[in-house]
């Protein structure tokens, strides 16, 4: 906070929607990196980052790479996944999930989600099979785990592979096991929005060495890494023997995103110590309703998103909420209706959360008294929302 910060009286402070939660040993990992010459992707520090997350999820493999999109688009192409075929999507996600599939140039097709936990609706997806589905995309929405076992049952019964968005699902857990073990292949995200931070990164994860070895090369062209050629004696000449991109994750952005994983621990409880003093103030009152958590499930928080009561209009809320110096924004999106996926799919649930659902502060650095601010300005905003209404209501 700096000096002129200091001024601004407590009530005038603007309460972020999110920021990331930085400290020393961040800035120390970053100085490291820099003298030690080795600042471009898939060196000591990547490897580093990889070797913990896969010991985190409990999986054989880990694939750093520049954003949880890319993390998508390798995967999906690591996969097989190409025109003509069609990939089942979570309806209400960031539309970076159905862009990775238009980036294969196959078709994304659009399933709804649960009215409870918002994550995909298991018979939706088995009703969006048809014969030229080959796979399914699960999304951990907000930080909350999909239903793994039923979706991974209903892929093996129809040779699909499950692959998980769990961009916001980095520390979730899912009946004892973690986000990053429950499907064929799990993407994460670094972006400053998630739950640990490089700025921007993303991570592949899976227990298929295979699928990784075909991940990582495409990250980085269609070549082994410098790393690996770089332990050779002799002059090696890569070969370009697919293609590849480059989505490599830098090692300044590596050395941040594994201080951070240090310290996952310590920030999910932060969250978790928010997102309670949310809940409890909410629960059981006719205002805005608090997220549901579903049986089995750990949430991970990187969103609170609460539900505005029907009738309420979100617009005059948000700008209330703006007004007093509380940030707010929309859930997500309804992948279906963006008019770049050019599709007629139905998916009323989805629609109903992208246009009732508003995001409210949720970090690890906000103090039980930014809380409370949050919940009596949310309150107001909604009260006076309504009373706008109430002539109306009588009548
Ligand atoms: C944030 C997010 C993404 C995109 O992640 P990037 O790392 O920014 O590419 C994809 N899917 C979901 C569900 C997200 O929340």
């Amino acid at each position: 906070m700096s000096a002129g910060d200091r001024n601004l009286s407590r009530t005038d402070e603007l309460i972020a929607l999110a920021r990331p939660t930085f400290g020393d040993a961040e800035l120390a990992a970053v100085a490291e990196v820099l003298a030690s010459g080795w600042v471009a992707g898939q060196g000591p520090r990547g490897a580093d980052l990889e070797a913990a997350m896969a010991a985190h999820c409990g999986v054989g493999h880990a694939v750093a790479v520049s954003s949880c999109t890319a993390a998508l688009h390798l995967s999906l192409v690591a996969l097989g996944v190409g025109p003509g075929d069609e990939v089942i999507v979570a309806d209400y996600t960031y539309p970076a999930t159905g862009h990775a599939v238009l980036y294969c140039g196959a078709t994304p097709v659009f399933a709804d989600v649960r009215p409870d936990t918002w994550t995909l609706d298991p018979e939706a997806a088995a009703a969006a099979i048809g014969p030229r589905t080959v796979g399914i995309v699960a999304v951990d929405t907000f930080g909350q785990c999909a239903d793994y076992d039923e979706l991974g049952t209903l892929a093996r019964r129809h040779g699909l592979f499950l692959l998980a968005d769990a961009a916001a699902g980095i520390g979730a857990r899912y009946r004892g096991r973690p986000a990053g073990s429950l499907a064929d292949v799990t993407c994460f995200s670094l972006h400053a929005r998630k739950g640990i931070t490089s700025g921007e990164g993303g991570v592949v994860v899976t227990d298929d060495a295979a699928l990784a070895a075909a991940v990582r090369a495409r990250s980085c062209f269609g070549v082994r890494p410098a790393r690996e050629r770089e332990r050779s004696d002799e002059l090696e000449v890569p070969v370009f023997d697919v293609l590849g991109w480059n989505y490599k994750l830098s090692e300044l952005q590596a050395a941040v995103a594994l201080v951070q994983l240090g310290r996952l621990p310590e920030l999910l409880a932060a969250r978790a110590r928010v997102a309670a003093r949310y809940t409890e103030a909410l629960a059981g009152g006719d205002g805005p309703a608090p997220p549901t958590v579903g049986e089995g499930r750990t949430h991970a928080w990187q969103s609170y998103v609460v539900t505005l009561p029907p009738g309420v209009d979100r617009g005059p809320v948000a700008r209330t909420l703006r007004a007093a110096g509380v940030q707010c924004n929309i859930g997500t999106f309804a992948s279906h209706r963006q008019p770049v996926y050019r599709t007629d799919a139905r998916c009323p649930v989805s629609a109903d959360c992208f246009a009732r659902h508003l995001a409210i502060p949720m970090h690890a650095g906000l103090t039980d008294a930014q809380v409370d601010r949050v919940i009596d300005a949310l309150a107001e905003a909604v009260d006076a929302a309504r009373s706008r209404h109430a002539p109306e209501a009588v009548r």
